[in-house]
């Protein structure tokens, strides 16, 4: 799939889709099941952590899903029929009633609307259907295109949201604040003296004994374990350690975000792991998110997997777009 949808974007539309399906009474149409099955399932792959970009289905597991029979019952062409039926259907209704989705979608601060779309089936490759974004129609009922960036920065994405390794996990449930905040911080401190400790008495005593071995490797251990989550709260996004993505994916991010409000107005933050990907605005390669080094030391960059040491923007996971980092800039090909 050549087309780069933020996962997060997605799950957000889409979820507002289904509240307004379910608010305007549509819901209880049969094709809006075809919108829903799709949804759902797209979201449990997101939740399992499988790439935005493999979210796809074939005609033979829509079916299935639909019907709550298992994939192969059915006929190809029976199940191709009920498909394609139902996305005409779907897409019909959607049609109608654009201006009230449009409306609603809008009023919730989304850009982009949720829509199907396939592959075509070339050869043995089958056709496989998916959600992507699509921009709002404008007042004027024309399609307004999503405002384009500069084309010399980089838009960024989250195409994946990888599931922490069970040791990681409840990390990932905490909501740090008020005084959860400070013994958590207090933690951090008797972890360290418990690394500083037993080595000042031993150097006090020159003596190593076992019990102050045992009490420095276990205590490295859990600073091992902790430490990028302390780190995090300090600066809200950072390379995950390898350990906490079960070592599967590569350069995933830690961070830190706001997952809503408390009555007294505070945010409620949370860590998840994420992995942002955008691509190079000077070669097309994929850009990747790591750790600067040099004049770029303790900040996250974006390197093109291409030309890791040339084509390097800045990264920030708010706004999602990245300048170029060489202040002489670069050459751009004439389009
Ligand atoms: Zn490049």
């Amino acid at each position: 799939m050549s087309e780069r949808i933020d996962a997060e974007e997605l799950l957000t539309s889409g979820q507002l889709t289904q509240e307004w399906l379910r608010e305007s009474g549509i819901a209880t149409v049969k094709p809006v099941d075809l919108f829903v099955s799709l949804y759902e399932q797209t979201r449990d792959y997101i939740a399992q952590g499988v790439n935005i970009d493999d979210a796809q289905f074939t005609v033979a597991e829509l079916n299935a899903l639909l019907k709550g029979k298992k994939e192969g019952e059915d006929s190809a062409d029976v199940a191709r029929k009920y498909v394609v039926d139902n996305l005409k259907k779907y897409q019909e209704l959607v049609a109608e009633h654009r201006e009230s989705l449009d409306a609603y979608l809008r009023k919730h601060k989304q850009s982009q609307r949720v829509v199907i779309s396939s592959t075509e089936s070339q050869g043995r490759h089958k056709k496989h259907y998916f959600l992507k974004l699509e921009p709002l129609d404008g007042d004027d009922g024309e399609t307004q295109t999503v405002p384009k960036i500069d084309p010399r920065y980089v838009q960024y994405r989250v195409k994946q949201l990888p599931r922490p390794w069970l040791l990681a996990r409840p990390f990932m449930a905490l909501t740090l604040v008020g005084w959860r905040r400070t013994v958590f911080l207090a933690g951090i401190f008797v972890l360290v003296l418990a690394l500083g400790g037993p080595i000042v008495h031993a150097l006090v005593i020159r003596k190593l004994l076992l019990l102050h071995l045992y009490i420095i490797i276990v205590s490295a251990g859990v600073f091992y374990v902790v430490r990028p989550i302390y780190d995090v709260i300090e600066r809200s996004i950072l390379i995950a350690p390898d350990w906490m993505s079960g070592f599967t994916v590569p350069s995933a991010q830690l961070e830190l975000r706001e997952v809503g409000t408390f009555e007294s107005g505070r945010a409620i933050r949370q860590i998840r792991l994420a992995v942002y990907e955008g691509e190079c605005p000077i070669c097309g390669g994929s850009i990747n998110v790591e750790d600067g080094k040099g004049e770029f030391k303790g900040r996250l960059i974006g390197e093109c997997s291409r030309a890791r040491a040339e084509h390097i923007y800045s990264f920030d996971h708010i706004s999602k777009v990245g300048v170029p980092l060489r202040k002489n800039g670069y050459y751009q090909p004439k389009v």
